[in-house]
């Protein structure tokens, strides 16, 4: 068994724990080394914003589509092995926030789109199951789109955007960039999730480690700048590096969706 083929079976087939060190008794080490690490908290977290997406799909009939575990598992495959830029107008999802962010740039639906690239069907009446007919897309593409223009249609269309995109970076790299503030879309939900990961023993590095505040939940005490990193990658199955916040702002944020934050006295 490979540590690819163990994530498999645990986290998209769902074979407990148990079961897979029954059936696999020389991997044991394999097993021990993999089942909560870094790793396999990415790859759940990431799992669990896919099958979301899927969550209202419907199909011709409108009636809501249920994806087997195979399918959940080939459109992970298919994800995390295509590159995170739109499929039109070639945007990269690590400019998302740069460009959420710049001044007059007016998105409506921020956070909830536009903080990540979305899953579009080339041709709409293709089924999501078909992973060659996917393609990722802005939130401005996708929007665009619609069901009304062909995958080669919008393309044409797409390197227009392109070119308009340029101009907006090349005009916001003359101004200051300070600090990106924490992306809204962060819910009291996701933070209670990473909460029950810590408690179920996803490791924080020590260095991570609660020093001058925490957020106190149930008598214990969580680092906030791990709440709202791991807090991002639960809503987006994407990372958000630490130094792209300070814990002040962490602290706002977490105080904001309600919970308690109490100051640490060594
Ligand atoms: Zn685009």
């Amino acid at each position: 068994m490979t540590e690819e083929e163990f994530y498999k079976l645990k986290i998209f087939n769902k074979i407990s724990i148990n079961q897979i060190k029954r059936d696999y008794p020389n991997h044991a080490e394999l097993i021990n080394n993999c089942y909560k690490s870094e790793k396999y908290y990415k790859i759940q977290n990431r799992k669990q914003v896919l099958s979301n997406k899927l969550k209202h799909e419907k199909d011709k009939n409108g009636n809501l589509i249920v994806f087997t575990n195979e399918q959940i598992y080939d459109l992970y495959k298919w994800y995390i092995n295509t590159p995170k830029i739109c499929g039109y107008c070639g945007l990269q999802e690590n400019k998302l926030e740069v460009l959420n962010n710049m001044p007059k740039h007016i998105n409506k639906r921020y956070p909830q789109r536009g903080t990540s690239l979305e899953i579009d069907r080339k041709e709409p009446e293709t089924a999501y199951s078909n992973i060659k007919n996917l393609v990722l897309a802005c939130y401005w593409c996708n929007n665009a789109k619609t069901d009304t223009f062909t995958y080669s249609e919008f393309s044409k269309i797409g390197i227009m955007i392109k070119e308009i995109w340029k101009e907006r970076f090349k005009q916001n790299k003359n101004k200051k960039i300070k600090t990106m503030p924490i992306p809204k879309i962060i819910t009291r939900n996701d933070v209670i999730q990473v909460i029950k990961q810590i408690d179920n023993e996803r490791q924080i590095p020590s260095k991570r480690l609660p020093r001058k505040v925490a957020l106190r939940f149930n008598k214990t005490n969580y680092p906030v700048k791990i709440l709202i990193s791991w807090g991002y990658e639960v809503a987006t199955g994407q990372d958000l590096i630490y130094s792209s916040f300070v814990t002040q702002e962490a602290v706002r944020y977490l105080t904001a969706l309600g919970f308690e934050i109490v100051r640490i006295n060594k």
